[in-house]
């Protein structure tokens, strides 16, 4: 039976739920669920993509290559980890790291409405293609949509690139997620003036 996330209250309960959660197959496979990290009065909530090996060990989001590279960007706008918190679209990983399917998506979603809502953030970042197509209702790609912040549900989402497409991109793409992260920090710093409608 599917538990009504949207009834619950706290961040540790809807936790606590998700740590149990066998409502789809990533289940079996899983060492942790990464249900998410960081300060629950975040200003900037970011949303990957899912947990790798790394992070399915741990139980902590991003703390890979990625994530070092991630942490390394949030530093250059004055972000440290504990000042954000940190999500994924899928809680669970996928095998062998390949990309969550949409029913997968589709049973976990739930948790990352929850956590937006309870968390309240000003900014929501989304890195990468499956965070963003997710929460802007869009089906064009991420190449496309970063570059600007987007009105959306009372708050403001920055699209920007996923840390592994700058791993493997080379400084282009790490410079472009810089450019979105100078959004971020305008917004945070009370300069809306890139507000576009969505
Ligand atoms: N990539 C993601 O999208 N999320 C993580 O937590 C780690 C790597």
């Amino acid at each position: 039976m599917t538990t009504d996330r949207a009834s619950v209250e706290t961040l540790d309960v809807l936790a606590s739920i998700a740590s149990g959660c066998t409502e789809c197959t990533l289940a079996e496979g899983r060492t942790n669920v990464v249900f998410g990290a960081g300060s629950p009065n975040a200003d900037v909530l970011i949303v990957g993509e899912g947990p790798g090996k790394n992070e399915d060990e741990q139980g902590i989001p991003f703390v890979g290559r990625s994530g070092q590279l991630l942490d390394r960007l949030l530093g250059e706008i004055d972000l440290e980890r504990s000042d954000v918190y940190i999500a994924n679209v899928v809680k669970c990983r996928p095998p062998g790291n390949r990309d969550p399917r949409p029913d997968e998506i589709d049973s976990c979603k739930g948790y990352l409405k929850r956590q937006i809502e309870l968390i309240d953030p000003t900014v929501v970042i989304t890195l990468g293609n499956f965070s963003t197509k997710l929460l802007l209702k869009t089906t064009t790609g991420i190449t496309r949509m970063r570059g600007r912040a987007y009105e959306w549900w009372g708050r403001f989402l920055v699209p920007t690139f996923h840390p592994a497409a700058a791993l493997r991109g080379g400084e282009g793409v790490t410079n472009n997620i810089r450019e979105d992260l100078a959004i971020v920090r305008s917004i945070i710093d009370g300069n809306l003036e890139y507000i576009d409608e969505h």
